[in-house]
């Protein structure tokens, strides 16, 4: 009987004590101050910029692959684990597929384990706008190229440190270089 009662004691202990320990990661966290703003503020409208690459449909459609087109220009979205670029680890840059703009940095992208390419912020924050988005009865917030206006994808407060920040993009919207 008391070794059938000893680790019940133990079982009913674990629980509060691992509240105990996340509580103190957070403090430990939040005292840190390594943590970066990049401000999120959703838009109506595209910024406008002097450099905006503006196209008919139909001059998307014969510059872009079937997929950049779908993912940037109808808003659409890569398969999960399909997407290229989500288990990319070389060095380098990652421009928008559409207007050529650097966007993201191999330095910034991290394994969300999602299946989409997951960066904890822009390599130049001003690259990008972003836009509420309502659609597949979810709230999002849409991540879009600053100088064609083509979708990205979607950013969400979940990522890591120092940002916080994961933005989960479609890798046909991307092209990458290598360092
Ligand atoms: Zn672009």
């Amino acid at each position: 009987m008391e070794s059938l009662a000893a680790p019940r004691i133990s079982n009913t202990m674990k629980a509060p004590l691992l509240i105990v320990l996340g509580l103190v990661a957070l403090a430990c966290g939040a005292t840190a101050g390594q943590s970066v703003k990049v401000p999120i503020k959703p838009m109506e409208k595209a910024p406008m910029r002097k450099d905006r690459v503006v196209k008919t449909e139909a001059q998307w459609k014969k510059v872009l692959s079937p997929a950049a087109f779908e993912v940037l220009r109808k808003d659409g979205t890569d398969p999960a684990f399909d997407s290229p670029f989500h288990d990319n680890h070389a060095k380098g840059d990652y421009y928008c597929a559409g207007c050529g703009l650097l966007i993201f940095s191999s330095d910034n992208k991290f394994d969300s384990g999602t299946g989409w390419p997951s960066f904890w912020k822009p390599i130049k924050l001003d690259n990008v706008w972003y836009r509420r988005d309502g659609s597949a009865g979810m709230d999002r917030i849409e991540v879009r190229c600053a100088r064609c206006d083509g979708h990205l994808g979607h950013v969400f407060d979940d990522g890591p440190q120092p940002t916080g920040l994961r933005y989960c993009l479609n890798g046909s919207a991307l092209k990458f270089v290598k360092k």
